[in-house]
């Protein structure tokens, strides 16, 4: 299998001593990867790195073997990388539809948004009720739905994940995580999942990423992590 992400030796700090040291893993094609760890392990200066917000000091993300290091965030994801930030990013003064539009500014083909429109409404039926609602009237969940749906109307090839289910029902996040889990299988989407929520997202993953303190401590298949009572405990607090 190829990894659709590689990620070697990443250094990435503010200014002061580095968060992450030396951050190494790969993504596989087609794979969810669960990236877990404690509060301020560095998850999600991980994922802005990714997506290009944060430039590292050290270290390699290579997208489909190729380097990112010169590629700004736009370029990114036009080449298949697509981020939902933590906190969501829906605009709250435009509809579910015109934010839906909003991700499909790249896209060149009318036809082929008008069927990925479609389809983020047969994938998250919430937000086909509420087409002409706008973003500041939708419940914390449909506005995590639209941000995912959002994103995924530019087609990407790997989606970056930072804490869907922050804030939200049990219901709705194990509704969110099937549904991407469904997704990765029907068509191949690579998902970088990080999240607080660890138990929801190591069982939709292929592989748990651990994430101590700036540190890759476990990398493994999710149902093993999610068995490893010592590393919970150590790692992720339950
Ligand atoms: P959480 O789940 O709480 O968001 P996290 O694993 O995503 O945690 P990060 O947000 O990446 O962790 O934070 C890692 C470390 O980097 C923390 O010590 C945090 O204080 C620090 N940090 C994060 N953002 C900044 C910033 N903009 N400037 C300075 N330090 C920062």
């Amino acid at each position: 299998m190829s990894a659709a992400l590689s990620v070697r030796d990443l250094v990435v700090g503010y200014g002061g001593a580095p968060v992450l040291h030396g951050v190494s893993f790969d993504v596989d094609d087609g794979t969810v990867v669960a990236l877990v760890g404690g509060n301020g392990a560095g998850k999600t200066t991980l994922l802005r790195t990714v997506s290009g917000l944060l430039a590292p000091s050290a270290g390699t993300v290579h997208l489909d073997g190729r380097d990112l290091a010169r590629v700004g965030v736009e370029d990114r994801v036009r080449r298949g990388l697509a981020q939902v930030p933590e906190g969501r990013g829906v605009i709250t003064e435009l509809t579910v539809e015109e934010n839906l539009r909003l991700g499909g500014l790249w896209r060149r083909d009318p036809a082929g948004l008008r069927a990925a429109l479609a389809e983020m409404y047969a994938l998250f039926e919430p937000l086909e009720r509420r087409r002409t609602t706008l973003g500041h009237q939708l419940s914390g969940g449909e506005r995590q739905m639209l941000a995912i749906a959002r994103a995924l109307v530019a087609r990407p090839r790997v989606l970056l994940l930072d804490e869907p289910s922050l804030g939200l029902a049990p219901l709705v996040v194990a509704q969110i995580m099937r549904t991407l889990r469904e997704l990765c299988d029907r068509t191949g989407l690579t998902v970088l999942l990080a999240e607080q929520n660890v138990a929801g997202a190591l069982s939709v993953a292929d592989r748990g990423l651990v994430l101590g303190l700036g540190e890759v401590v476990a990398s493994r298949p999710a149902a093993e992590l999610a068995g490893d009572e010592a590393l919970r405990h150590a790692y992720l607090g339950f």
